[in-house]
């Protein structure tokens, strides 16, 4: 945000909540809005409810030269302890709305993939539960093309919904995503655009069939993750052939700490918050096994989780 700007968040937080139906919060802790409970605030925090409320804050926003970021529900995000300029948006409102028809299951970009995979169940198409357990919104899932061991997001995605910063729409298919492991194209483009929906190619199943799958992913889930903790999933990128667990266990280094934040000693790719952390610590604990496995065993890890708002070089 620029300089002449620093001083004016409220009265842009009061100036923008006029003009929208959704929130404008100014100055909003991030620890509020990530799984890991951690990071500074935003300058503003928007929730925008509908298509013309997303169009007004991206007029508002590129008007006064305000930098936009949509974040989802913040579970792969690290947002720096000093917090980040310029809005952070959120979709909420009309963008968590689920339907079907047919085979196709359209989602709103803003609504949570367990609640997708939910009313996809009920409503008797199976596939989407491949995704079980990625906590997180559904805009947020096609950015990272989220994915378990069971199938990615891209498997099952026709298309997506994509708003531009300067209000432009199209629907994009995976191929134009280029979606891979963990990546879309959208990671690429500045200004970052919007996710609004996604439609997904599911096949027709008895809801109890479904239902039995997704209880057995749960229980994989709860053995093989630190669910009682905070966390943000996997903390690096898998390298190829291999997994960034098992080399960071190679290293020697779960238990290993920084402040409060713990290599998990159940799943090594886990950094779990065990109290009074902060987001720097999480960053320091990582640079220190980034190194040590480099040291070790030669693979250079790539972190998964997003870096919000200021940090030192890597
Ligand atoms: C306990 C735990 C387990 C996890 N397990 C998995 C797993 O098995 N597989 C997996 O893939 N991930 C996993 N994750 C990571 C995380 O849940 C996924 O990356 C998820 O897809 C992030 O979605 P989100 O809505 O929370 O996005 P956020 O964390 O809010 O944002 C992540 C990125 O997406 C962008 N973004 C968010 N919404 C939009 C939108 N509407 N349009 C455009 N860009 C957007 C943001 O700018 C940001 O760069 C796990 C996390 C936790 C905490």
């Amino acid at each position: 945000m620029p300089a002449s700007h620093v001083m004016d968040v409220e009265s842009l937080a009061r100036e923008l909540n006029a003009a929208i139906a959704g929130e404008v919060r100014a100055n909003e802790p991030m620890s509020a809005h990530t799984t890991f409970g951690l990071g500074g605030p935003a300058d503003l925090f928007v929730t925008a409810v509908s298509r013309s409320d997303l169009q007004a804050v991206l007029e508002f926003c590129r008007d006064r030269k305000v930098p936009v970021l949509p974040v989802g529900d913040g579970s792969n995000l690290l947002v720096s302890d000093t917090g980040v300029r310029g809005a952070l948006v959120k979709l909420g409102g009309k963008f968590d709305q689920l339907s079907l028809r047919g085979e196709e299951f359209t989602a709103g970009a803003g609504a949570g993939i367990s609640q997708a995979i939910a009313a996809a169940a009920s409503g008797g198409l199976g596939g989407l539960e491949v995704l079980y357990g990625v906590p997180g919104s559904v805009g947020g899932g096609v950015y990272m093309n989220a994915g378990t061991r069971h199938g990615w997001l891209s498997d099952i995605l026709l298309s997506a919904e994509i708003v531009d910063q300067d209000g432009a729409s199209r629907s994009a298919a995976p191929r134009d995503l280029e979606m891979s492991y963990r990546h879309s194209a959208l990671q690429e483009m500045d200004p970052a655009p919007f996710v609004v929906s996604a439609v997904f190619g599911l096949r027709a199943e008895e809801g109890s069939t479904v239902r039995e799958r997704i209880s057995a992913l749960a229980r994989d889930r709860r053995g093989a993750q630190p669910l009682n903790w905070r966390s943000c999933g996997c903390m690096f990128r898998n390298p190829d052939g291999d997994s960034a667990g098992r080399l960071i266990d190679a290293a020697g280094l779960k238990g290993m700490r920084v402040g409060a934040v713990e290599v998990s000693e159940k799943h090594a790719n886990f950094f779990v918050h065990r109290g009074e952390a902060t987001a720097f610590d999480v960053y320091r604990l990582a640079m220190k096994v980034k190194r040590r496995v480099a040291e070790e065993t030669g693979v250079d890890l790539k972190l998964e989780v997003r870096l919000l708002g200021d940090w030192p070089d890597e």
